[in-house]
């Protein structure tokens, strides 16, 4: 039986370095042996309760070493996983797995309330919840090797896109697609079999999974998995394990260079730093090189599992603010509406092609269909690129305002906003204008303890932006909704922060 998926890279690896280190989580460890082991057991075990090839097995739960031999157990077996945000609130929960047709859900021992009330309507059969219950039922399960072939391109993933413009989209990776994005990442870092991987995003999410644990795992070296982020842990992780190599979202970042331990904090193992998934604030990559550290910036989406740019080391300081130039086997433009290439400095829609690009949306065929245009991934977001072909991020397509005619892309104004020093937090929005249509709104999150002024926020934009750009009006806000990964939820910031504003 050939098993060209992610189900055989235990075997493969256990086959090379069968001691090394695999996975850490808190006092456990799991050597690449111990991980072909466990996940041979859970993939019987998974087959005596009958999941069958392409049946589909959920998880819910925080990184953990589970998380990871669930995912290569059901590839073994040429059943899809689905990862599922732990965010999300029961009715949400219940419409992925409905939506998924997982027969099978294994959970964390945090969700058992939220599991208990789940609606039926599912095809859910088998529960297992991560801790006894799962230990128990792999125990006793048989270690031969499992004789199932799986093909690089049956899906191994149906994986949820974050949410951040409207429902939740699934997905579907295949094996290939996880292959040549880890590739990608091995070509454009300098990562090594030496590597240890903090992995405090959430595995649900496609950068914590693929930009980072996954080709550690491929190339042999060991992933530290954390169940949720917080800044102190984080760079007591970082010193305790000696940490080569994270990836993290712009919030992440910038609340651990908020945290007071900060500038005392031993970062000097650090050598490879990925940031991206949402836009990466200038001012946030400056805080950074003070420290001697450096951002190889990361842009891509779920549906192109998921990197798509990359700003490698030897540029990041030349070029930052921008997302670099494709990964190694992906192809990128940036297009007019009519996907003829847009001139250098011109905004247009970003598109991707490549081994790395999803087939298309579960159950959404419609939807499939208006996401690819001759083969091309219409990603919905905007961009521009230099003389030299690096790609700037400007935003999505969606969020851009149109005031007087003219287009607004609010990061550019954001990214400005965030530079002011009372200012933690901030998104604009558009709100309705009877003269320009629209105009552009700042919501704003001031740093603790200060008492900004509206007036003067919006003066320290004075001479920077066009005069359309500028906002016209100011709110003050105590937080803004984000996803889990920390992305701004711009529809719930427009619902919110909209209206009229009171006299
Ligand atoms: P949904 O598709 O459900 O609305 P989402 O697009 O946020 O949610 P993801 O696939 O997690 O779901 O995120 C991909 C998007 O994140 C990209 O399309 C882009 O808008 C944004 N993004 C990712 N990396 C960057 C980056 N480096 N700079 C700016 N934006 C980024
Ligand atoms: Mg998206």
């Amino acid at each position: 039986m050939r098993n060209e998926g992610l189900g055989s890279w235990p075997a493969r690896r256990a086959r090379k370095t069968p001691h090394r280190t695999a996975l850490i989580h808190g006092d456990t460890t799991v050597t690449y042996a111990q991980l072909y082991e466990r996940t041979t057991r859970l993939a019987h075990a998974l087959r005596a309760r009958g999941v069958r090839r392409g049946d589909r097995v959920a998880y819910l739960g925080p990184n953990h070493p589970s998380y990871l031999e669930t995912l290569f157990a059901a590839g073994t077996l040429g059943a899809v996983f689905v990862p599922l945000n732990t965010r999300l609130a029961g009715p949400e929960i219940a419409y992925q797995l409905a939506d998924s047709g997982a027969k099978v859900l294994l959970y964390g021992p945090a969700h058992t309330g939220l599991v208990a009330g789940l609606p039926g309507g599912t095809d859910v059969r088998t529960y297992v919840r991560i801790g006894d219950e799962y230990e128990e039922m792999t125990a006793g399960a048989a270690t031969e090797p499992i004789d199932e072939s799986v093909a690089a391109d049956d899906t191994c993933l149906i994986m949820y896109t974050s949410g951040t413009t409207g429902r939740p989209k699934g997905a579907m990776l295949t094996h290939a697609n996880l292959t040549w994005n880890a590739v990608n990442v091995l070509v454009d870092t300098d990562l090594t079999a030496g590597e240890r991987a903090l992995v405090c995003a959430p595995l649900f999410h496609t950068a914590g999974l693929n930009m980072l644990t996954l080709p550690v795992l491929l190339k042999g070296g060991a992933c530290v998995l954390v169940e949720a982020f917080d800044p102190a842990g984080t760079l007591d992780l970082i010193e305790r394990h000696r940490i080569t190599f994270m990836f993290g979202v712009p919030a992440m970042f910038d609340r651990m260079a908020r945290h007071p331990r900060f500038p005392d904090a031993d970062l000097s193992s650090l050598h490879i730093l990925t940031c991206g998934g949402s836009p990466v604030p200038t001012s946030l990559i400056a805080v950074y090189q003070e420290r001697g550290l450096t951002f190889l910036q990361g842009y891509g989406m779920t549906e192109a599992a998921p990197g798509t740019l990359f700003l490698d080391a030897e540029h990041a300081v030349a070029k930052a603010g921008s997302a670099g130039v494709p990964h190694f086997f992906s192809d990128v433009r940036v297009v007019r509406p009519d996907l003829s290439p847009a001139g250098v400095g011109e905004t247009g829609e970003v598109v991707v092609r490549g081994p790395h690009v999803m087939p298309g949306y579960w159950g959404l065929p419609e939807a499939t269909a208006a996401s690819f245009t001759d083969g091309w991934f219409r990603t919905g977001d905007a961009a521009r690129t230099d003389e030299d072909g690096y790609v700037y991020i400007v935003d999505r397509i969606k969020d851009m305002i149109i005031s007087g005619g003219e287009n607004v892309y609010p990061a550019e104004i954001e990214d400005l906003l965030l530079a002011h020093p009372d200012v933690v937090e901030c998104a604009v929005i558009g709100v309705p204008d009877d003269r320009w249509g629209e105009v552009p709104r700042a919501v704003v999150v001031p740093r603790q303890g200060a008492r900004p002024d509206p007036g003067e926020i919006l003066a320290s934009l004075a001479g920077r932006l066009a005069k359309y750009k500028i906002p016209k009006t100011v709110v003050i806000a105590d937080e803004l909704p984000r996803t889990a990964s920390g992305k701004l939820l711009k529809p719930q910031v427009r619902r919110r922060y909209g209206g009229q504003l009171s006299p």
